[in-house]
């Protein structure tokens, strides 16, 4: 086979997906809970220690992680999780300890959204454009962008997931709940605001409920912010809460009339788009990092 065999971890704030393989078509794989550091990392490390008996020694590691995270290799808490709500994990080097135990092979270190785009780029949904975004709406909300056929880096990582978003409060009087924010996109429209909003699953709701009149329209407006800043090719929008088809065309409605011809976008079908890896988008994406850094 071609492509190198390696290491991937895509490393979420509930759940730890853990791989080996050489591509998507031979890659295996273990799902755990995310718990402390210290027993998740020991995990990850057990599940490589021993698929490496099976399929011979990685070449290198990709990982993706929640953030936010330290994704800058000049900086000397490279590879560490930042100040984050979720507890037990602020910083905390997750990526150095995983790295020794396999013999200091090379690292990518990402977030999470961003390593999906880079697997959306090489085997999903991006089909190589240069210039694209990955946006999961999950628990949270994220975003990745890649731009000129590299993946945004800054003062830290894209952080679209909190971007300020228009909201009526005579029709949506919810306060939000972004810890940080209040009402920011990942404040009103991720699964947690949906939920606490609703008091319900929102896998429960039915299409016609205003939860997604709303979601769609918080979603669009972040799409229409988007376009104007990065003028990208297209839209990947993956997640638990885009299982509902039912919110792309609503989107994609929304999108287009806010946008009031004033910027000509692609055929709408092809703009905003589910991602061709699925949910593996992530896990597969540090797997195509890892395989960069060989080349
Ligand atoms: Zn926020």
């Amino acid at each position: 086979m071609d492509s190198p065999l390696v290491a991937a971890i895509e490393a979420g704030g509930t759940k730890f997906v853990c791989a080996v393989g050489h591509g998507p078509d031979d890659v295996e794989e273990a799902r755990f809970p995310t718990t402390c550091p210290e027993e998740t990392i020991q995990r990850s490390i057990e599940f490589f220690n021993e698929a490496q008996e099976r399929k011979g020694k990685v070449n290198a590691i990709g990982i993706g992680t929640f953030g936010p995270a330290d994704v800058n290799p000049e900086s000397s808490t490279f590879g560490y999780i930042k100040k984050t709500p979720k507890p037990d994990w602020s910083n905390t080097d997750l990526a150095s300890p995983i790295q020794s135990a396999l013999g200091n092979i090379p690292l990518a270190f990402e977030t999470d959204v961003n390593a999906a785009a880079w697997g959306e780029r090489k085997w999903g949904a991006a089909n190589d454009l240069n210039d694209f975004i990955y946006i999961t709406v999950g628990t949270g909300i994220g975003g990745g962008a890649v731009s000129n056929g590299k993946i945004v880096h800054g003062i830290s990582h894209p952080e679209m997931g909190h971007l300020r978003i228009s909201k009526d409060p005579s029709v949506d009087p919810f306060v939000g709940s972004c810890p940080f924010h209040g009402d920011c996109l990942e404040g009103l429209a991720s699964g947690t605001a949906l939920e606490e909003r609703w008091s319900q699953d929102p896998s429960e709701l039915p299409s016609e409920h205003l939860a997604w009149e709303l979601e769609s329209s918080y979603l669009a407006d972040a799409i229409i912010n988007i376009t104007l800043t990065l003028s990208p090719e297209r839209f990947i929008l993956g997640g638990g809460v885009m299982q509902q088809d039912h919110l792309f065309p609503m989107i994609r409605e929304r999108v287009i009339a806010r946008l009031a011809e004033y910027i000509n976008v692609p055929p709408v079908e092809n703009y905003i788009v589910p991602p061709g890896l699925g949910a593996q988008a992530g896990v597969l994406g540090s797997l195509a990092l890892a395989q960069d850094l060989l080349k």
